[in-house]
């Protein structure tokens, strides 16, 4: 009997393709989750088989033969292809390409899925007998790295290296080029029975992180989800790790997503103290080679947990028996192109799918995540209280209406800083904008540095003297005089964080300035170095972009301002007062969590807003309460279901008319419950050169919505003017621009 296979390509189509298998293969041995290289039209490219039937609508002399089986055992099991078409389906994006997204980039390219074990380095007989012979120490770096290799006789990975010692590579290769040090394969990480004994012990549980680790236990059987409402040091992380402890003693894996590369490291080695057993890491810092060793070990169920940013979704685990998502409210779980999924909601989907557990953590939950709560669709857990005995800050507001300012700096903020200086204490500023000013004006005529790609003014950035659009990235030198009317008398309006810290160097000489955010941390490992700063003390003044906002502990912090609040009160996206709560929040979790109580300052010239009012008053729960009836009200997420049809071209006609077309379209398949706004040009109208517009889908039921895109892309793939621009569906977008 022959077969034919359904393969899915890695190409912008809905429809699956049908192939003979090859030549002589054993067809027992061809299963759906199996990688196949294959041509698809003139080009050769990795397949993925979704299907094996017994005949196609395709008569056999007309169908080809795949070129080659790449996986004798399919690397995907049925669950996650299930998982995987859901969210092609969801998320309107082609199933080969979604499938694609599962597999680390040397397994796309169609490479074989080895587990090679990590090279380690050890020391050679001559340098144990060097190490014993010499006395004079040189360099304690170089003497500290061969000390650990000493203590190892089967090797330490680079990665085990890097942690304790830096960056070692200099000094491993200089070791290497004398003969004391020699790289080779080393073995599966198991630890050993004294490594056990040197592991940290759990913390004895306070009642309220008992009472969350229990009812998760309780479920660990089956699909439940739960939102762990902590504030910050509250001592979440603690119930994640017991938590994964407990699953893996069954057996089973933990997911474990969190936002930012940055904090991984921690975490990977809060995990490595705590279990003896391999903890696998997948972001898209890593080297391909890492990536790959991260995804096989969670895809042969070695790993027991896999710690990753949001691209770890979809990596395959076979024992998976809990989920994590830390700092669930984060925005950068969301994809922004491609395929543009929301990791968190879609790890709800996955645990479902898998029948497991699965635990949403934050400081500040978002609004779609409490409303779930509050229905009772999640399981609300709260560890109201830091797990030390640190006091929660204190908030304030600090009226700046008719207030003379420095460069953004209140009288009131100043004072505050000089009382927290003299006491010891360092102090964090917040301002979510980098560069020196948002703005460069000619002060006689009034013109204005503007990105002609994107028709948005250029930022300036004073030291390196130039200015950058920081939508499109285009950069220039920073103009010497007015190209309109020729005078000379430029002037940078507005605040960045380059220029608050240019001001506070002015205004206070003597102490210590870091400035962080992508410009100052662009280089690898600068971030990790000014952390390190903060720690030491050596840093007394912090100023930073969100950046600042995320993770890190400053136990020695007891000041945080946030220079300027309006601009999340009054903006067009409806999420900004969202995240300016949470930004509050997280950086009131920052001051403060040692001994020492901290206080935040918020600057603003709206004291009385309602919003700002409930924060103040009633904690973030009082303020989610107060947003969540503004967005009932308003019919938005998560009272309503948007989606967003975008379309851009090089002229303004072409994507407007498109999108009537689609809305035309939309309109006559008449779906009750359907609402349309639009079409209307994007908040960010032109970027790169290119003009865009938007088509903003919205129902209460996601059911509804979801019919609606899916009978919709099947129309615009037939449409004419569809071909003329460049379009794409967000669903549930969070950044409405
Ligand atoms: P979160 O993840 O909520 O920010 P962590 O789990 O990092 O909180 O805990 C904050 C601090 O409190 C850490 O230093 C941690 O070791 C400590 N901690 C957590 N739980 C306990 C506990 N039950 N007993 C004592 N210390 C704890
Ligand atoms: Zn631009
Ligand atoms: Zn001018």
């Amino acid at each position: 009997m022959t077969r034919v296979l359904r393969i899915a390509v890695p190409a912008p189509v809905f429809r699956l393709f049908d192939y003979l298998p090859p030549p002589g293969a054993s067809l027992d041995a061809i299963r759906a989750g199996s990688r196949v290289r294959v041509t698809f039209g003139r080009r050769k490219m990795t397949g993925y088989v979704v299907e094996v039937k017994a005949s196609s609508e395709v008569s056999a002399d007309r169908l080809r033969c795949v070129d080659t089986l790449l996986d004798e055992v399919p690397l995907l099991s049925e669950r996650d292809l299930r998982f995987l078409h859901w969210a092609s389906a969801y998320y309107q994006h082609p199933l080969g390409e979604t499938l694609r997204l599962a597999f680390p980039p040397s397994l796309r390219d169609g490479k074989a899925a080895k587990d090679e074990p990590p090279k380690v380095f050890f020391l050679t007989e001559l340098g144990c007998r060097l190490l014993a012979a010499t006395s004079g120490r040189k360099s304690p770096r170089r003497d500290a790295v061969l000390a650990a290799l000493a203590e190892a006789p089967d090797g330490l990975s680079l990665s085990h290296l890097r942690q304790q010692h830096g960056d070692p590579i200099r000094i491993l290769r200089d070791l290497k080029a004398r003969g004391w040090v020699e790289t080779g394969a080393g073995a599966p990480q198991a630890a050993s029975a004294m490594e056990k004994a040197r592991l940290a012990p759990p913390l004895e549980l306070n009642p309220d992180q008992l009472r969350a680790v229990e009812a998760v236990r309780n479920s660990l059987d089956h699909f439940g989800a739960f939102l762990l409402d902590g504030v910050t040091g509250s001592g979440k992380t603690e119930v994640y790790l017991q938590l994964a402890e407990q699953v893996w003693q069954r057996g089973g894996q933990t997911l474990f997503l969190l936002p930012e590369i940055a904090l991984t490291p921690q975490l990977e080695a809060r995990f490595a103290a705590r279990l003896a057993e391999p903890v696998a890491v997948f972001h898209s810092g890593l080297n391909d080679t890492e990536r790959t060793r991260a995804w096989v070990s969670a895809q042969r169920g070695a790993a027991a947990v896999l710690l990753g940013t949001r691209s770890a979704l979809f990596a395959p685990m076979p024992h998976l028996g809990l989920i994590v998502v830390d700092e669930e409210h984060d925005a950068s779980f969301k994809a922004q192109e491609g395929l543009r999924f929301s990791a968190r909601d879609a790890a709800v989907m996955r645990a479902r799918e898998w029948d497991v557990p699965i635990v949403l953590g934050s400081a500040t939950p978002s609004l779609e995540s409490l409303y779930n709560a509050q229905r009772g669709r999640y399981r609300h857990l709260r560890l109201p209280r830091r797990a030390g005995d640190a006091r929660p800050p204190s908030l304030r507001l600090v009226d700046i209406r008719k207030r003379p300012l420095d460069s953004g700096l209140s009288p009131m903020l100043l004072e505050a800083m000089r009382q927290t200086l003299e006491a010891g204490g360092q102090i964090l500023l917040f301002l979510n904008r980098r560069g020196y000013a948002p703005v460069l004006t000619c002060h006689p005529c009034g013109w204005i540095a503007t990105c002609q790609r994107c028709d948005t003014p250029f930022v300036v950035h004073a030291r390196e003297k130039r200015l950058h659009c920081h939508h499109c990235g285009a950069e220039r030198p920073l103009p010497q005089r007015c190209p309109d009317c020729g005078e000379q008398d430029l002037r940078p309006l507005g605040l960045g964080t380059e220029r608050v810290e240019q001001a506070l160097t002015r205004l206070f000489p003597e102490r210590n300035v870091v400035r962080i955010d992508r410009d100052t941390t662009r280089r690898k490992g600068s971030l990790q170095q000014a952390l390190d700063g903060i720690h030491a003390g050596e840093a007394e003044i912090l100023v930073g972009t969100q950046m600042l906002s995320k993770g890190h502990h400053f136990p020695n912090v007891t000041l945080a301002g946030v220079l300027d609040v309006d601009s999340g009160l009054y903006s067009i996206d409806f999420r900004a007062a969202e995240r300016l709560a949470q930004l509050i929040v997280q950086v009131a979790g920052r001051a403060g969590r040692g001994e020492k109580s901290g206080q935040v300052l918020l600057q603003t010239r709206h004291p009385d807003h309602p919003l700002l009012q409930s924060l103040l008053r009633e904690g973030y729960e009082g303020f989610a309460r107060a947003a969540l009836q503004e967005r009932r009200a308003a019919g938005l997420p998560p009272f309503g279901h948007l989606a967003l049809l975008r379309a851009e071209a090089v002229d303004d006609q072409t994507p407007c008319s498109f999108l009537v077309e689609a809305a035309g379209r939309l309109e006559r398949m008449a779906r009750p419950g359907l609402r349309l706004f639009g079409p209307a040009p994007a908040p960010l109208a032109r970027l790169a050169g290119r003009q865009r517009w938007q088509l903003l889908l919205q129902a209460a039921e996601r059911r509804v919505l979801q019919r609606a895109l899916a009978e919709l892309r099947s129309a615009l793939d037939a449409l004419e003017s569809a071909r003329r621009v460049r379009w794409s569906v967000d669903v549930d977008p969070l950044d409405m621009g």
